[in-house]
């Protein structure tokens, strides 16, 4: 079955990078895969032509597909926009409007980059850990929230954390899952001392855990779970957390592999159908000159394949191919050290292609 995949470039550096993961897409095609693209506009580029962050043809277009990947949307020229048209409402539109609430995000350290991290090499050295982060719950979606003023007379700000018993079933399975595919850990991240929605989260996650028990489960403050990232980060296998411990614990592992140029990131619905996308955002500061470093949105490509399309085989290829680049040595500025050679965008893209293709 052919599969379709709906292709949003976004804006800035998205296109650029976008255009290197396209040149892969190619060579699979090529080679007989059958996938059938469609591109089409989201963010900062969707306001421009059709006055939509996420407009009407992009949700068909994504509706319509077996995954979609993403470059990167926002940028300064769309920052003045009312809240509703800023780029990023297309992002929290689509996810929304998909159902993606699981969002897989690996950290990895290359040995070939050991020296861009900021942490000392030994402490990194074959750091592979997976964050599970729930996305579609907790307090950035929490009703009530809002502004108000006290009986004091005094103007607040408040929101809801809150989290639904089947919220929390359907991201510990998964979590459980990913786990029983990889070393059988899982550590289980919240707030329990503290928070009435993490005792129900600690709760259902132990009892979704009964199902599992060929897999080690281990709970962690978040608190602790930030320290114990930069002391100790490969004691962690796979990690399962809500919504907003996640985007900050996710972006926190993001540095210990040194480059946010060079991590993949995937949003599930409940079918498996998936959004891709770089961790990284649209980069206007480096658009435009042929910099940005396109890894992380070819290894999305290849997080595509293993997780919608269940083929691991090909997810293995691509990494195979950027594993194989770095040690050839080619860089990016983002990756370089001092006095090393720096390609750009397509001539790292050309050197994946070059490499799969050996
Ligand atoms: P950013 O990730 O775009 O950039 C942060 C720094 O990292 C910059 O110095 C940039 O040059 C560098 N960088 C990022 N990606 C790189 C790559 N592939 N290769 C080399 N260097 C890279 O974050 P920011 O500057 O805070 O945000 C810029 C814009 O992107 C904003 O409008 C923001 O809202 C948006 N953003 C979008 C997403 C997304 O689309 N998922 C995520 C984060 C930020």
């Amino acid at each position: 079955m052919t599969k379709k995949i709906a292709i949003l470039p976004g804006d800035y550096i998205g296109l650029e990078v976008m255009a290197e993961a396209v040149k892969v897409l190619d060579v699979l095609r090529a080679e007989g895969e059958a996938l059938e693209y469609e591109f089409g506009l989201l963010g900062g580029a969707a306001v421009d032509a059709e006055g939509h962050p996420y407009p009407e043809s992009t949700q068909k277009l994504a509706r319509a597909a077996d995954a979609i990947l993403l470059g990167a949307v926002g940028g300064p020229k769309y920052d003045e926009l009312p809240r509703e048209l800023r780029p990023e409402r297309g992002l929290l539109g689509i996810r929304k409007d998909l159902g993606l609430f699981a969002n897989f995000r690996p950290a990895l350290a290359y040995a070939e980059l050991a020296a861009a991290s900021s942490l000392k090499p030994e402490i990194i050295a074959g750091l592979d850990l997976l964050i599970l982060r729930e996305l579609t719950g907790d307090i950035y979606f929490g009703q009530p929230r809002g502004r108000r003023t006290n009986a004091e007379g005094v103007e607040e700000g408040y929101d809801t954390m809150h989290y639904s018993r089947t919220e929390v079933e359907r991201i510990a399975r998964l979590g459980f899952e990913a786990a029983r595919k990889r070393s059988k850990k899982l550590c289980s991240v919240d707030k329990e001392n503290v928070l009435e929605t993490s005792r129900l989260w600690r709760e259902v996650v132990i009892e979704v855990g009964k199902g599992y028990p060929d897999v080690e489960l281990s709970h962690m403050y978040v608190d602790n779970a930030a320290m114990q990232l930069i002391r100790r980060p490969r004691q962690f296998d796979v990690i399962v957390t809500g919504n907003i411990f996640g985007d900050i614990l996710s972006d926190e592992a993001s540095m210990l592999g040194g480059s946010i140029g060079m991590l993949p990131s995937a949003s599930l619905d409940v079918n498996g159908k998936g959004m891709y996308e770089p961790i990284h955002g649209s980069a206007p500061d480096i658009a435009g000159q042929n910099k940005a470093n396109p890894l992380a949105t070819i290894l999305s490509v290849g997080m595509m394949f293993k997780y919608s399309f269940d083929r691991g085989d090909i997810a293995d290829r691509i990494d195979a191919a950027v594993k194989g680049v770095l040690r050839a040595g080619h860089r990016t500025g983002d990756i370089a050290q001092p006095g090393e050679k720096i390609i750009g965008t397509r001539e790292m893209g050309d050197a994946v292609v070059a490499a799969l293709q050996r």
